[in-house]
């Protein structure tokens, strides 16, 4: 008895490869999105002092910009209240504009 898998060659057609879909494996790396829990939201922050310097800083990336929500992982008003915590902090000299040279 000898089976040979041939049916591959025979069904071949045109038709078949314009339905055919990608598998979407990719450029977003992990296959599926996971909502980020908001990180103000988990601990019920209401108002980012500009003063504390340490919880801004994470939200700076090193050449002094505020990382987008999407990187972040904050809902839209606590990213709101960060990045306005971040420019008042700024403004008085507490977080650079811009990364030092
Ligand atoms: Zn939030």
């Amino acid at each position: 008895m000898e089976r040979r898998p041939f049916n591959r060659n025979a069904k071949k057609k045109t038709k078949d490869s314009k339905t055919f879909k990608k598998p979407r494996t990719g450029s977003s790396g992990t296959g599926f999105f996971r909502k980020k829990a908001c990180k103000f939201c988990a601990e019920k922050v209401n108002a980012v002092d500009y003063k504390d310097v340490a919880r801004l800083q994470k939200f700076i990336t090193e050449r002094g910009k505020i990382t987008p929500s999407r990187l972040s992982g904050l809902c839209a008003t606590h990213q709101r209240i960060l990045a306005t915590a971040i420019k008042r902090a700024r403004h008085i000299a507490l977080l650079p504009y811009t990364a030092r040279y």
